[in-house]
């Protein structure tokens, strides 16, 4: 069996009786990959990154490192540097002696680990900060310094929880440029760990996408967002996020295939694609439709496209992105809810519909959120906000209340079951269908 730089095999971790914080996780990491651990916050991400630095063991299943099994060697014998999300540097000591902290546990003298040192805070950009105390530097110099500390041993792993996320969002963006170049550089396996999919999208080789301690799905970016495996991973991969809508399919005698969403009916090519024929058989049931805010586009006076379909749009709400305008459109259907995901301002809506129940008991159990059947109704928001999110051009100037009509790109659907697993495109067709 070939190992890679970091392998989990079937890897859990239960504390106490209490569910599994990691649960069965089998991973493979290359030498040299940047893989991101990406989910929500209680997820497991941390976790798992303990266990493979040895800062936990595991209830059941192995970590393996470099081809060995890591059994119970302890942390300092695993050769892998850690950065936390705020990363505790000695207060007395200066940013050098920092850097070089772990080379003085490897009984190094200053004056042999001093041209490693200097050479980590070359790296890091962060030389004029080796006489200062922590104390005298900003969030990110001490951020910087403390990735200088885990750079310094030329560790055959780096493990980041979340480096980025005490900074401003400036800083952070160029925090996160920075690491990316250095671990191109050093070519070091590294796993990084974030809530945040836009941080995990544009670091990671791959990204491997947890749910309640679960690998949803490891992949490269560009997969995760082309084919996400389930309605979970097309929801957290994204900006703004993908539409979900609840349908029916209905295929009459008269040989023609539609979405019901309710107010409006989504016709469906005909024939279908290859790789969308498993509609035919999901008729009557709840289904959940996704499309991307690119795939629908507002109609214009040229003709549709030959996979185009037309829906009706009132909007709703206008963001205004500067290089892009969101426009939320009503178009009548059942916006599915997706709890633990949901920005509030999408709740209430949501409830006021009162979409399909079992689908929204069983989207609630997936994601985690337990809807209380008494609870009292959240409140109502100021402005509600559209089902169909759809990107105009920067110059549209839409006006709430306007009518617009939208084509919707039939070529690019996703459908997921009632368990938010991936129907369409079923995974022997996908690669054809959005090649
Ligand atoms: P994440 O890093 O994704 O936010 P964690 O790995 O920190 O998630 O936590 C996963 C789950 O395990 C959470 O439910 C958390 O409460 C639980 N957990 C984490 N560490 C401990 C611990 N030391 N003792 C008990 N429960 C823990």
């Amino acid at each position: 069996m070939t190992t890679g730089a970091i392998s989990l095999r079937e890897v859990s971790k239960t504390y106490g009786r209490r569910i599994p914080a990691v649960n069965r996780v089998s991973l493979d990491i290359d030498p040299g990959e940047f893989l991101v651990l990406l989910g929500p916050s209680g997820c497991g991400k941390s976790t798992l990154l303990r266990l493979i630095a040895g800062l936990e063991s595991t209830t059941s299943g192995e970590v393996w490192l470099d081809g060995q099994p890591a059994g119970d060697l302890p942390p300092a014998a695993r050769n892998i540097a850690m950065v936390f999300q705020s990363s505790a540097l000695y207060p007395a000591m200066t940013g050098a002696q920092n850097i070089g902290f772990p080379l003085r546990l490897d009984r190094m003298t200053d004056a042999e680990s001093r041209p490693r040192v200097d050479w980590a805070a070359q790296l890091l950009g962060v030389t004029e900060l080796l006489g200062r105390r922590p104390g005298q530097m900003s969030g990110g110099e001490r951020q910087r310094v403390a990735i200088g500390r885990a750079v310094v041993r030329a560790p055959s792993a780096f493990l980041l929880d979340e480096p980025l996320s005490s900074l401003d969002a400036k800083l952070r963006n160029q925090l996160r440029v920075e690491i990316a170049r250095l671990t191109r550089e050093l070519g070091t396996t590294t796993v990084y760990v974030t809530h945040d999919q836009s941080e995990a999208m544009s670091l990671g080789d791959r990204v491997a996408v947890l749910r309640d301690g679960v690998l949803q799905q490891a992949d490269t970016p560009r997969e995760l967002y082309r084919m996400p495996a389930n309605v979970f991973v097309a929801a957290f991969v994204g900006v703004p996020r993908i539409n979900l809508l609840a349908g029916t399919v209905l295929a009459p005698l008269d040989g023609s295939i539609f979405v019901d969403l309710g107010r409006q009916r989504l016709p469906l090519p005909h024939p279908l694609p290859p790789d969308h024929q498993l509609l035919r058989i999901q008729q009557h049931r709840p289904l959940l439709i996704g499309v991307r805010a690119e795939d629908v586009r507002i109609a214009g006076p040229e003709r549709a496209g030959p996979h185009e379909v037309a829906l009706r749009g009132v909007v709703e709400q206008v963001e205004y992105q500067g290089h892009e305008t969101l426009v939320h459109l009503g178009i009548g259907a059942q916006p599915a809810v997706v709890p633990a995901l949901e920005a509030p301002r999408f709740m209430p809506r949501a409830r006021r519909t009162a979409p399909n129940g079992a689908l929204q008991t069983t989207l609630a159990r997936w994601y985690g959120r337990r809807e209380e059947p008494d609870a009292p109704p959240p409140p109502v928001p100021a402005r509600p906000v559209g089902d169909l999110v759809v990107r105009a051009e920067a110059g549209m100037n839409p006006l709430v209340g306007d009518r617009m009509p939208v084509l919707l790109n039939t070529r690019r659907l996703f459908v997921f079951d009632d368990q938010g697993r991936r129907l369409c495109p079923a995974p022997a067709g996908g690669a054809q269908l959005f090649g």
